[in-house]
This record gives structure tokens, C-alpha cells and sequence, in this order.
């Protein structure tokens, strides 16, 4: 049978459904549904990812080809529907063209609107509808569009002019006037004349007048636009695979902007930002859905509860607001009324909140999408914890409800309520993504990226945003916009980052020509300090403190629902007793990685290192070795008490040892002096320390097979402190970590010397304790001699970082450089550092597994690599049937949720 491609809707019926996402698209499934369920949505046809893909492949004509019949047919039952015709000069069919992907990728990709019109056209729409302003509007508002979007004279930095906002800018002048509406019919006229003269000298083309050439225009411009650099710099943030494709959805149009019983808007069956069971959104009178997102016109609120309180955090009064800034409760009350009957209707059905876009055309309410809606990592967990207690849902429906990475949001710290006291209010916006930002104000996305490259802490201040600033806003500690309301681009991508956003603060002045932001009457400059509040959308003069959050209630739910499920344990990398508590408030089963070497950095300890190396024998390394032991055996025992009970896995010295000497003269003659040595001395031992590929010279366990009494010491260290912690009644698993092992003597060697010195240990105190001995399996041959190093090894903690390293031969240091244009060009889906390369390291890790297991089926498995705290990572951990993950303490939440998904999706 042909491949179906296009898919109709209308009326009631529709032949998809919401469960055809990955062919659909979002937006296309979801209205199919919406037909299905009685919701009212204009009639149209989606045409299918596959035909993107098949576009990205064919090009253009072969697509066109391929398609043609079946869309010309699908506008005719539109035709059919509407009882209008597409192009006809008396009775017109306008349409609208959208993007829809699987997933929602906010304003990232190209929407055309009132496609159809020409000259003849809009004479037909104006005698139809009886209103000359709303045809002539809407033609103004297609040409830009389309020249925009189809055309590609939407500007392309910040520099370049957009040529019909500046012909829009010179007309108002010329009239005296401020808002797009007040243009006259006359004016709009000739606004559309100087824009297809301006589209003529841009292109060399006329614009065109036929309706199909329209359409077949913007149904390629929406596959194009999938491959536009903010599409793609948005999919490699959120890992969204380019063959996804997107979708295309052509509608019948439907006004808002057709006088004052039309209006447009968008809505939330709940409060993304808190996760309350509040219906909240917003919508303009007479106005097209561009209005609202774009932020260009600050939107009403639909709910008069919602506009109450909006209207507080304004400060404007309650007569003022009812008068000028009704509700839609109040200026529309019946559409008011059965917009919230559907809403509650669309909640129910799909059993989570939902981000709905609407119109109303002259009294008629229609729904023109509904989705998921995006929210913050703590009205995620509320959300989904409010369904389950409804009985709506079930636990594992929370559990993959849940974007692990996004409770990262909650376990951050927020303003401390005393030096809020003390701060200094300087604006007030809307509090459009919560949290708590402070940073140097910078007023452009290439300059957030620039500055934050440099590790500033930035504010990025727009009068609004757009998808161009995506970056920009990505690396921001905040944002803070002018313009544009809840829902405003700002608003929602910001709450999809978890990043905090402050929008529509009304009464700030930018001025980006002199990088200056005019607050309460003081001008802030570029670089000055400023701080945020997300949660109630106050900006602060200067540096706020602040402290950590409360981790209880839905929180903690989630993470008992993770208990029920989980097969991995998560553990901890935690080199002091603090990091160790905060990993085991979050629920971390025990220490996967303590690097020892951390603790020599600390203030009289590096001498002591320092003594170490330089040691021109091993008398004088063992009497600088001597020195150390009290300081590391008295770091262990305070891991050991914060991991009562729990197992502690202590990595013996793995770094280079010229990390640890003075590199500048002045430093190496302190040095000198210190230990009874010359400048010279000092530096002839510095310099011989230097290597070429120091990442893959002497360290790890060539370090403590060269150099015998190293491990000896550390050794001593552990079990020393272990007994004395036993003494004091505390519970205590060491477990004994050899790095960088590569041949299974290297370890057997290690191993050697532990066991003798601790059998010493127990000798000397006249008491034993239980410990384990392993190694980490980050070098490729030990992962393909695993069945020979298993033989002396309890354990196996792979080092990720450093077998992802080695097995694509990239340097950890280096490979910064050519990984960004490696991405961009498509040679690595995404940094394999981040994200584990299942298909190459992966293999070498499952090899491992199986020729470990297969000489000590009982040998514990677990990783430690950066990869231990990320998602899909953690759940290739799960597939191999690994014991346990090890992340850094804020990452414990995130790999306790991805752990207990794994063992849901892979049970
Ligand atoms: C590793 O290599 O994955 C590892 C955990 O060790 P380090 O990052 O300290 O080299
Ligand atoms: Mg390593």
C-alpha cells in the first residue's frame, strides 16, 4: 500500500490520534484528538515527519511531486468543511502553516498566517466579513510574514534592520501615532504597497499572488525551518535527533483579530511555574496569536481571580484594572465560560496539565492546540505528585512523568529571607520562572555567551526576547525582560531551562545603543550587579545571598516512589565529610569515588606533598609520606562517620605528580627555602617532572608501583581510620580503589601491598576489619582482560571519564577545541564526555561486565565517570544490570529518578 502522508481533520473526525506523535507531530496529534473528543478546532490536514525526512533526503520538487494530489486534496475537504474556497476572489478559504515536531520546541521553527490573500482577495474577505480594517490588517500582517519567514527578510543579527518594522516605524511617524492599531484602513493600504516594494528590491521577485504558490511556499518553509541554526542549536540542548523531522499542520484560519468580539490567547490548566491547580493565561482583544507570544501588546488575564493578582503585582488598582485590564471572564463571559469547561475537559483527558493556544472569532471560541505544557522542575514533581494523590495517575506514571535532570532546579539554594530584607527593590516584573539569579547585567545573547565563557555570572536584560537569544539565555544565571507576559517567549523557554525569568517589568528602561537599563530612576550599567527573584518577580540592586532549599514533602515522595522501584543503588563521588552529608541527605547509598588527591591540595598539606616528591630517595619520600598519614587518616575517618553503615570506596593517588608543585619562581623559591634546597635544585626536579600527554604518562597505579610506599601509606591510612571509627562504634565498608590499572600484575602488585599492610594495621591494634580491594577499568586493554584482573579484584568501578578518553583517543584537557565543531557537524551527536558512547565505550563496559562476571559472578560492578549522574547513561547502567552509579551530590536525585525509570521501562 502507498505510504499515508497526509492526515485530515475536521468536524469531528479526524484520521489520526493522539497516540501518532512521532508521525504527527505533537500538535498534529493532539488536534487530531481534539476532533475526536468534541473539542472545536478548525478543519486541516497534517502532513507527516516522514515527508520532512523525505524532504531532507529529496530535496524540494521531488517532495512537492510526491505530495501534491494528496494536499490538493486535503484543501478541498477543507474547501468542503468551511464552505469557502481557497484563492476564490468572493468566497476566499484562508490558511494557516505551522511546524509541529514530536516534541514542543517553542518558537524555534516558522508559522505563516493567513495564507491566501492577494489583492483580489482581501477585497472578498472585507466584503465577507464586513470589516475593511480586519482585511486590510491581515493582509499587512501575511505580507510580513511571509516575506519574513518564506522569503528570508527576517533580519539576521541584531544589527540588521527589519524592513518592515522600519516602514511600519516611518508610517507611524508620519501619522503621529504609537500603536499598530491605530492605523487607518488607508494606512494599512499603504502599508502593504511599500511592503511588496520592499519584498520586490530584497528578492528581485514579486510577491506572489497565487494561493498555491503561496502554500506550497510556506509548506517548504516549515520543513527548511527544521534545519535553521535555532532549531538545531535547541535540539542539540535538549538531545532531539534530527530524523525526527517535523510535521506540517495547514488550517483553515480563524480571527481574533476581527473586531471586539474576537480575541486570541493561551492558557495553562495549571500554574507551570508553582505546579497550583490554577487555570491561568492570558489574551488579547482583537489581536492574532503572534500578538500574545511575541510580547509585542502585554496580555490580559482570562481568569478575574488571575487578574486580580496580576493587577497587585503591578500595583495597579482594582478600578483601574477592571476598566481597563478586564479579564475574559468579564469581557467575554460565555466564551470565558466554555474556554474552562475545555480546559477542564482536555486536563481530564489527557491526565496532566496542558498548554492550550485559542481564538475566539466573533463569539465563537476554537482551540488551535493543546500540549503538555512546559513547567519547572518543582511544578513538575507537584504536578505529577497532586494526579497521583487524585488517583488520575499511578506511580510509575509519576516516575516517567519526570525529567530527571530538572529536579536539578530544586535542590538549589534560594534568597535567604533576611538578606531579602535588606535588599534594595529596584523593579518588579512578572515572576515567570522561579529561582534565585544574581549576576552582571549584560543586554545581548552573544555577550551572556562571551562573558560567561570567561565564568561571569550574567543577567541577560532584553526589552524581549527571541528564539535568536537562546544561547544567550542558556548560559545567563537569569533573564530579565521589558515586554511580554507569562506566556511570552522569555517566559516559556526560560521555564523550560528551570532558568530563573523575570518578564514585563513594565517600568524598566533598556537602552541597548548606551548598555544602560534606567531602574526606580538610577541607571545600571553593562557589568553592574543585579539579582533576581523568579518565585515573585522582584529585581534586586546588587548581590543577594543566598541559601539552600527545603527538601521535603513531594520531593521526598518522589524519591520513595524511586526506593520502590530502583535495581541500582546511587552512590556518591565525595571527597570531604560535607559533600559526603549533602549526597547522603539526597539519598546516596555510599561513596563510589573519594580521589584521595583532593585532600593534599588543602593548606600545610601540599608542603608536605611537595617534601614528597621532591625526595631525592625513599628515605626522604617515606619521611614526607610520614607527615601525611595523620592528615589523610583523619580526612577518612570523618568520611567514614558521615557514611555510617554505608560503603566507602577510597581511590588510591591518581594525578600526575606535577599537578602538585609550584610552577612560577617565586613559589619554587619559597619552596627552596622550605626544604633546605636551591632554586635550582628546585626547578631542575619541577621541570623533570613535565611530560608530553601527562593525562597518559605517570599516574594512576604507575604512580604507586613506582613508588611502593605511596600506597603503603595510603593504605595504613584507610584501615587505621577504619578501626578507630569501629572503635567508636561506627559501621564502616572501606573499600580500596587502584586506579588506571591496564594489566592485571599492576593491580596485583597494588593489591599485594595492601594486604600486607593491612594484616600489619591489624597486628598493631590487635583488631580486624572487613575491606575490599578493586580497581576502576577506565583503560581499554583492562576492560578486555577483565576476565584475568577479576581474578584479584572484589570490585570493578569503571572510570568513564578517562575509558571514554582513551578509547576515542581524545584528550580530556584538549578536546574542548574540536568538539563543538564536531557536533555541529554532525560527526558526534553530542559530547561523548556527557553522555556516555554507549555503542563504543559502552561495548568496551558491557565486555567488561560479562568476562568479569563470568570468572566472579558475584564481583561488584559499578561506574564513576562524570556519565554516573546522566539520565541515559544511567540507564545503559541499568541494561548491563550493574550494582551500582556514582555521581557528584547534586546529581544523586537525578540518577535515583533515571535509575528507577530504567528498572520500570526495562522490567
Ligand atoms: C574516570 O576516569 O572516569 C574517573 C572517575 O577518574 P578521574 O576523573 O578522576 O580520572
Ligand atoms: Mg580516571
Amino acid at each position: 500500500m502507498e505510504k499515508k502522508r497526509i492526515y485530515k481533520f475536521g468536524n469531528g473526525h479526524a484520521e489520526g490520534r493522539a497516540d501518532m506523535r512521532n508521525l504527527l507531530g505533537g500538535k498534529g496529534a493532539n488536534l487530531a484528538e481534539m476532533n475526536l473528543i468534541g473539542v472545536p478546532v478548525p478543519p486541516g490536514f497534517t502532513i507527516t515527519t516522514e515527508v520532512c525526512t523525505e524532504y531532507n533526503q529529496h530535496g524540494k520538487e521531488a517532495v512537492v511531486e510526491l505530495i501534491k494530489k494528496d494536499v490538493e486534496e486535503a484543501i478541498a475537504h477543507v474547501e468542503e468543511l468551511m464552505g469557502s474556497k481557497f484563492g476564490d476572489k468572493e468566497n476566499p478559504l484562508l490558511v494557516s502553516v505551522r511546524s509541529g515536531a514530536r516534541v514542543s520546541m517553542p518558537g524555534m521553527m516558522d508559522t505563516v498566517l493567513n495564507l491566501g490573500l492577494n489583492d483580489e482577495v482581501v477585497e472578498g474577505i472585507a466584503r465577507k466579513s464586513g470589516n475593511e480594517r480586519f482585511a486590510w490588517d491581515s493582509y499587512r500582517r501575511f505580507v510580513q510574514m511571509y516575506g519574513d519567514v518564506v522569503l528570508g527578510m527576517k533580519p539576521k543579527s541584531k544589527d540588521d534592520i527589519d524592513p518592515f518594522e522600519e516602514i511600519m516605524e516611518k508610517k507611524k511617524a508620519e501619522k503621529g501615532i504609537t500603536l499598530d492599531t491605530e492605523f487607518t484602513v488607508d494606512d494599512l493600504k499603504d502599508l502593504v504597497v511599500l511592503f511588496k516594494a520592499a519584498v520586490k528590491e530584497c528578492t528581485g521577485k514579486d510577491f506572489p499572488t497565487s494561493s498555491w504558490e503561496q502554500l506550497w511556499g510556506a509548506i517548504c518553509a516549515v520543513f527548511d525551518s527544521w534545519m535553521n541554526e535555532r532549531a538545531i542549536t535547541y535540539r542539540q540542548m535538549y538531545q532531539i535527533p534530527e530524523e525526527w523531522g517535523t510535521a506540517v499542520n495547514v488550517q483553515a484560519m480563524v480571527f481574533g483579530n476581527m473586531g471586539n468580539t474576537s480575541a486570541t490567547g493561551v492558557a495553562f490548566t495549571r500554574d507551570a511555574s508553582t505546579g497550583e491547580d490554577l487555570f491561568n493565561g492570558e489574551y488579547l482583544i482583537n489581536a492574532q496569536g503572534e500578538d500574545v507570544v511575541a510580547g509585542i501588546r502585554t496580555p490580559q488575564q482570562i481568569t478575574t481571580e488571575g487578574s486580580r493578582r496580576w493587577a497587585k503585582l503591578q500595583g495597579i488598582s482594582e478600578e483601574d484594572r477592571a476598566s481597563k485590564y478586564p479579564s475574559l471572564e468579564e469581557a467575554m463571559p460565555e466564551c470565558a465560560a466554555q474556554l474552562i469547561e475545555t480546559q477542564q475537559k482536555l486536563e481530564d483527558y489527557f491526565k496532566d496539565m496542558q498548554d492550550l493556544e485559542f481564538t475566539i472569532q466573533d463569539n465563537k471560541l476554537w482551540l488551535l492546540q493543546t500540549r503538555n505544557g512546559k513547567r519547572t522542575g518543582a511544578a513538575m514533581v507537584k504536578i505529577a505528585m497532586d494526579l497521583y494523590r487524585d488517583g488520575e495517575i499511578d506511580d510509575k506514571t509519576v516516575l516517567k512523568r519526570m525529567e530527571a535532570n530538572k529536579l536539578d532546579e530544586l535542590l538549589h539554594p534560594v534568597f535567604a529571607k533576611e538578606a531579602l530584607q535588606q535588599a534594595k527593590v529596584i523593579a518588579k516584573g512578572l515572576p515567570a520562572s522561579p529561582g534565585a539569579a544574581t549576576g552582571k547585567i549584560v543586554f545581548f545573547a552573544d555577550d551572556a555567551e562571551a562573558w560567561a565563557e570567561k565564568r561571569k555570572k550574567v543577567v541577560l536584560v532584553r526589552i524581549e526576547t527571541s528564539p535568536e537569544d537562546l544561547r544567550g539565555m542558556t548560559v545567563a544565571q537569569g533573564i530579565l525582560t521589558a515586554r511580554g507576559g507569562m506566556t511570552s517567549h522569555a517566559a516559556v523557554v526560560a521555564r523550560g531551562m528551570g532558568k530563573c525569568c523575570v518578564s514585563g517589568a513594565g517600568d524598566i528602561k533598556v537602552d541597548y545603543k548606551a548598555r544602560t537599563i534606567e531602574m526606580s530612576g538610577k541607571v545600571y550599567k553593562e557589568g553592574d550587579w543585579i539579582s533576581l527573584n523568579g518565585s515573585t518577580g522582584e529585581v534586586y540592586e546588587g548581590q543577594v545571598a543566598t541559601v539552600d532549599p527545603e527538601l521535603s514533602g513531594d520531593f521526598a515522595a518522589i524519591m520513595d516512589i524511586c526506593e520502590k522501584y530502583t535495581k541500582m543503588d546511587v552512590r556518591t563521588n565525595a571527597d570531604t565529610p560535607k559533600d559526603a552529608a549533602i549526597a547522603r541527605k539526597f539519598g546516596a547509598k555510599g561513596i563510589g569515588l573519594c580521589r584521595t588527591e583532593h585532600m593534599f591540595f588543602e593548606g600545610e598539606r601540599i608542603k608536605a606533598m611537595r617534601e614528597m616528591i621532591l625526595a631525592k630517595d625513599t628515605a626522604g619520600r617515606k619521611e614526607a609520606l610520614k607527615k601525611l598519614l595523620p592528615m589523610q587518616r583523619s580526612d577518612f575517618e570523618g568520611i567514614f562517620e558521615a557514611m555510617d553503615g554505608l560503603g566507602v570506596t577510597i581511590r588510591l593517588l591518581d594525578p600526575p605528580l606535577h599537578e602538585f608543585v609550584p610552577h612560577q619562581l617565586a613559589t619554587q623559591k619559597e619552596l627552596a627555602d622550605e626544604m633546605g634546597m636551591t632554586l635550582e635544585e628546585v626547578k631542575l626536579a619541577c621541570d623533570a617532572l613535565e611530560e608530553f600527554n601527562p593525562m597518559l604518562g605517570h599516574r594512576g597505579c604507575r604512580l604507586g608501583n613506582t613508588y611502593p610506599e605511596i600506597t603503603e601509606m595510603q593504605a595504613r591510612a584507610i584501615i587505621e581510620a577504619a578501626l578507630n571509627m569501629k572503635a567508636k562504634g561506627i559501621i564502616v565498608h572501606p573499600e580500596i580503589m587502584v586506579p588506571l590499572v591496564g594489566i592485571v600484575t599492576e593491580l596485583k602488585m597494588q593489591a599485594d601491598i595492601i594486604h600486607a599492610t593491612a594484616k600489619k594495621v591489624f597486628e598493631e591494634k590487635g583488631d580486624t576489619i572487613e575491606y575490599k580491594v578493586g580497581t576502576m577499568i577506565e583503560v581499554p586493554r583492562a576492560a578486555v582482560t577483565a576476565d584475568e584482573i577479576a581474578e584479584c579484584a572484589d570490585f570493578f568501578s569503571f572510570g568513564t571519564n578517562d575509558l571514554t578518553q582513551m578509547t576515542f583517543g581524545y584528550s580530556r584537557d584538549d578536546a574542548g577545541k574540536f568538539l563543538k565543531i564536531y557536533r555541529e557537524k554532525g560527526i558526534l551527536k553530542n559530547d561523548p564526555f556527557q553522555i556516555l558512547d554507549q555503542k563504543g565505550v559502552g561495548a568496551l563496559i558491557k565486555m567488561a561486565t560479562e568476562k568479569g562476571r563470568s570468572v566472579k559472578p558475584q564481583i561488584k560492578l559499578g561506574i564513576c565517570g562524570e556519565h554516573g549522574g546522566e539520565p541515559s547513561s544511567v540507564q545503559f547502567c541499568n541494561s548491563l544490570g550493574l550494582n551500582y552509579v556514582s555521581c557528584s551530590p547534586f546529581r544523586v536525585p537525578i540518577a535515583r529518578v533515571a535509575a528507577a525509570q530504567a528498572a520500570v521501562e526495562q522490567a
